[in-house]
């Protein structure tokens, strides 16, 4: 199988580093070898970016020409949605309907930034001293470190490189190990689609050699990074010892909340795609269930019978729910903490086990699994699984639950049951989340800001505060009556 190339400096080209592989998680086939990036790719990378950003060609380019760039990229995306799709679930090996969507949501993504960039103002600050004006302008801050995670690049991908762009900057990007495919795809698509050479490079390879020694490269002006809380954490120092700004989307333990006047089929069938979809892999899977004592049975039973019903299978087969985790290590690691629940006196209601179906042997499968008879301290409930595992507790008072609820280094999202919306407001005013939902789960809308609360991150993507996070601010005082200034004689 040919060598893959990576796109380094506007070139592409074999990288210099280890080689490494994309395999499809279904049954571990070969997808693609390539040579990672190495130490000299990654400066290399970053000393074109800087060029390329400081070259008169793009700093002197208006916002609408900068738009056009990433109108083209989304038309690309919407004319091969298909191909897209089905590179991005070779890659990590989620369900087609679940990467077409994927695929949709980057091309909305580009054509989002593509419009905030040409409706952003500055700002005319009130007027404080009749002889003064004073402005403020954004200006774009540099070369951005992209760094991002393995289940849902093409979608996190693009929320860091389209305003990044639309901002003026230029981006380097460090894909996950396990998914470089789709990353590659993108550089294609924007080369395509006319952007200069240098502002985007696209560089796989391990996160603690070449994620390191980019974010660490001092023309690196700010790091934007998806992943997990401890490598957040652990860039947040390098960005202090810097001084550089971070955006960073972590992981999460959502609670979702049923109350007393839910509408039980609603509730179960949004719970069930909240924590089933994506095989759990998701930063925001409601993986904490509290219900009310009063509902607890009907909703757990409806939830199991609906649970009975998904189909687990090859994500290229039509009507399947979950495909296979990303790999078999990490398929591991979600038994562990099945196996540590059952340990801490949980009961597995349903799942809890590799498929015994002999066509899934050779893929990193695993049942959705509902456990109950835990409290929140056990520690399935405090630590972010990212597998379909969900643990079920029931709640008898509001003050209570909302403790319960927020008890949890997390703050990433949570769902709320309920017909009353006067209520569900009260709670979703108490959660300590960056995002609540009501009477739905996992919608999204490029137009709104999305983060965390406490260790679930810093700063938000999307919406205006998505472009204003790659801008700094720059006022200017402008002297309207000539008169020299200093000390009055
Ligand atoms: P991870 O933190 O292991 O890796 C994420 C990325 O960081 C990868 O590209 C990896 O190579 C890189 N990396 C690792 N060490 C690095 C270092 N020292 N320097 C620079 N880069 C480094 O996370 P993962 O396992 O790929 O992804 C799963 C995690 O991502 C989960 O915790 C999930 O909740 C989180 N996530 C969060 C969001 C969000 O928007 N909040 C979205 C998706 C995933």
């Amino acid at each position: 199988m040919e060598m893959l190339k990576i796109f380094v400096a506007g070139c592409w080209r074999e990288g210099r580093g280890e080689e490494m592989s994309s395999t499809f998680p279904a049954d571990g086939s070969l997808n693609a070898r390539l040579r990672a990036a190495s130490v000299e790719d990654v400066n290399e990378a970053v000393e074109a970016a800087e060029q390329a950003w400081r070259a008169a060609s793009w700093r002197h380019q208006l916002p609408h020409q900068r738009a056009t760039i990433l109108h083209r990229v989304s038309e690309l995306i919407t004319q091969q949605v298909e191909e897209l799709a089905q590179l991005q679930s070779r890659d990590n090996g989620k369900p087609l309907a679940e990467t077409r969507a994927l695929v949709l949501s980057a091309a909305g993504t580009a054509r989002y930034f593509a419009a905030a960039c040409e409706v952003l103002e500055g700002e005319l600050p009130t007027q404080r001293n009749r002889d003064v004006l004073t402005l403020s302008q954004y200006q774009p801050l540099g070369v951005i470190a992209a760094i991002t995670p393995w289940n849902s690049p093409i979608a996190s991908e693009m929320q860091k490189i389209a305003p990044a762009l639309a901002a003026g900057n230029a981006v380097v990007l460090k894909p996950a190990e396990a998914t470089p495919l789709i990353a590659l795809k993108l550089a294609e698509l924007f080369e395509q689609a006319g952007l200069p050479a240098g502002l985007l490079s696209v560089l796989p390879g391990r996160g603690s050699v070449i994620g390191e020694a980019l974010v660490r490269h001092p023309l690196v002006k700010k790091i934007s990074f998806t992943g997990g809380t401890n490598t957040g954490r652990h860039l947040a120092h390098i960005a202090a010892e810097k001084l550089i700004p971070t955006s960073l989307e972590l992981g999460g333990k959502s609670p979702t909340i049923v109350l007393e006047d839910a509408d039980i089929e609603l509730a179960a069938r949004g719970i069930c795609y909240g924590i089933f979809s994506s095989a759990g892999q998701a930063c925001i899977a409601g993986s904490r269930l509290f219900v009310h004592r009063s509902l607890y049975q009907p909703l757990l039973e409806r939830l199991c019978q609906l649970t009975a019903g998904l189909r687990i299978g090859d994500p290229f087969t039509p009507g399947v729910h979950l495909g296979p985790l990303i790999n078999h290590k990490h398929r591991q690691t979600v038994i562990d903490y099945v196996n540590l629940a059952k340990q801490e006196g949980g009961k597995i209601l349903i799942g809890g086990e590799i498929p015994a179906d002999p066509q899934l042997a050779q893929g990193s499968y695993f049942q959705p699994t509902i456990i109950e008879g835990l409290s929140n301290q056990a520690r399935v409930c405090q630590e972010e699984i990212f597998g379909p595992v969900l643990v079920v507790m029931p709640f008898d008072d509001q003050a209570q639950l909302i403790e319960q609820a927020n008890d949890s280094v997390y703050g990433l999202a949570a769902g709320i049951w309920s017909r009353d919306f006067t209520r569900a407001m009260a709670v979703a005013e108490q959660l300590e989340a960056g995002t609540v939902w009501v009477n739905t789960y996992k919608t999204f809308s490029i137009a709104t800001p999305f983060g965390g609360f406490k260790q679930s991150g810093l700063g938000r993507e999307k919406g205006l505060h998505g472009i204003h996070a790659y801008m700094q601010q720059k006022s200017l005082y402008l002297s309207l009556n000539h008169q020299p200034n200093g000390w009055s004689d």
